[in-house]
């Protein structure tokens, strides 16, 4: 017998994720169906989304926007809910096979807990639920027996390539890095970028927010925060390895020397379709490598000084405890700051090492403590900005 298609909500359906993720659905040939749509802004889309795709919800989770907006065009079959806290409650219902959680930020965080929460199968795209609150949300799952599968190309990366053998036996995780769009500037130049500038990305087509982040490379560290969670991997056996191609979207070190690898063209659709689909693979929409062609792969080690956003990624994973809420918080809102023309692009990652090394450092920190210390974070970043 056929096996019944496979339930997904997709939550940031609007977003870079979330429009591959629809991408993705749409080619399974019906094995993968969508049963809710979450959006915050570009209720347009979102509306067009739900007439392809015919979900028993969408959420809205902006109310004032939501309220204001002609719904008229929404399938008669489609229930439209308002507001995160009934985000939070569609991700439980029991027609929900899998979560894709791809909310850019902070905002991601309850939907992707209420997931697990409900012992739902989670894609994770949204990084910054684990940077905030990775041992909480490890344990949630744990307790729960959910499901948490990487979306993230270089863990999605490192998950496929632990399964080549056990977790006493890795030596090390090598997490690859395209360098992000001014790899090739002087740091006197780095002074003067635009926020058009920051939002080339020369090898993904992301959100403005990662686009940042990647130029940054405090999206590297994030994701050794998110690797160090995920994987219960330390700190000091996470490296990362400048690729300017990103083909190999990261590595896996065994004790025995074997190195493990997981390439590919950049095309987030592979992750994505690896996480829906988990543990089977299908053929899919996601281009290939072409071995009819020649092509060279270079790697070289990052220049601590010139990526000082390493260093905190390091530092977070290895203090735990408070440091990645905080780190998380600044740099949203750092990030936030410079897209609104408030705060220079070589002051976001300064900025966030200033909110760090000021905060009172707890251990061992509730949930409802981290979301107070994000707040606060938040708040510092606000002393760097130039109104
Ligand atoms: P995006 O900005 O393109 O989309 C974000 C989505 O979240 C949109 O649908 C938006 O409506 C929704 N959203 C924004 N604010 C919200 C709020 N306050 N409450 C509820 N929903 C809200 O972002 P993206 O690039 O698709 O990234 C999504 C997540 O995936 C991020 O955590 C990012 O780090 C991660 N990720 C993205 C990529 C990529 O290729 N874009 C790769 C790896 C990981
Ligand atoms: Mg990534």
């Amino acid at each position: 017998m056929a096996e019944a298609p496979r339930q997904i909500a997709v939550l940031g359906s609007t977003g870079s994720i979330g429009k591959n993720a629809l991408r993705v659905i749409a080619a399974s040939g019906g094995r993968l169906q969508v049963a809710a749509l979450s959006a915050h802004s570009q209720l347009d889309l979102l509306v067009a989304q739900a007439v392809e795709f015919s979900p028993r919800w969408v959420v809205a989770t902006d109310i004032q926007v939501a309220e204001k907006f002609d719904w008229s065009k929404l399938p008669k079959g489609t229930e439209l809910l308002m507001g995160s806290s009934e985000l939070n409650r569609v991700v439980g219902q029991p027609q929900i096979d899998v979560v894709l959680a791809a909310i850019v930020g902070r905002a991601g965080l309850e939907s992707t807990w209420a997931a697990l929460d409900s012992k739902k199968t989670v894609a994770l795209a949204n990084k910054e639920t684990l940077v905030m609150a990775g041992p909480l949300v490890m344990q949630l799952a744990r307790e729960r027996g959910a499901t948490l599968i990487p979306v993230d190309s270089e863990h999605s990366a490192i998950a496929q390539a632990l399964r080549a053998g056990q977790t006493a036996e890795v030596e090390r995780l090598v997490l690859t890095a395209s360098g992000g769009a001014f790899r090739h500037l002087s740091q006197n130049q780095l002074k003067q970028v635009t926020v058009a500038e920051a939002l080339e990305h020369p090898n993904w087509d992301m959100g403005p927010k990662i686009t940042v982040d990647s130029a940054t490379m405090m999206n590297k560290a994030l994701e050794i925060i998110e690797a160090h969670w995920l994987f219960d991997v330390p700190s000091e056996r996470i490296e990362v390895a400048i690729h300017p191609q990103s083909v190999v979207h990261s590595l896996v070190e065994f004790v025995d020397g074997s190195v493990i690898a997981q390439m590919s063209p950049p095309d987030m659709r592979l992750p994505i379709q690896y996480a829906l689909y988990y543990p089977d693979r299908v053929g899919g929409v996601a281009e290939r490598l072409d071995w009819g062609a020649s092509f060279s792969l270079e790697f070289s080690p990052p220049d601590p000084d010139r990526y000082p956003a390493l260093e905190l990624g390091h530092q977070c994973a290895r203090s735990g405890g408070t440091s990645g809420t905080v780190l998380n918080g600044a740099n949203e809102a750092a990030v936030g700051s410079f897209l609104a023309g408030e705060l220079h692009f070589t002051e976001i990652v300064p900025a966030c090492r200033s909110v760090l090394q000021s905060h009172n450092f707890e251990s061992d920190p509730t949930l409802d403590r981290l979301i107070d210390l994000d707040r606060w974070a938040r708040q510092e970043v606000s002393h760097w900005v130039f109104a």
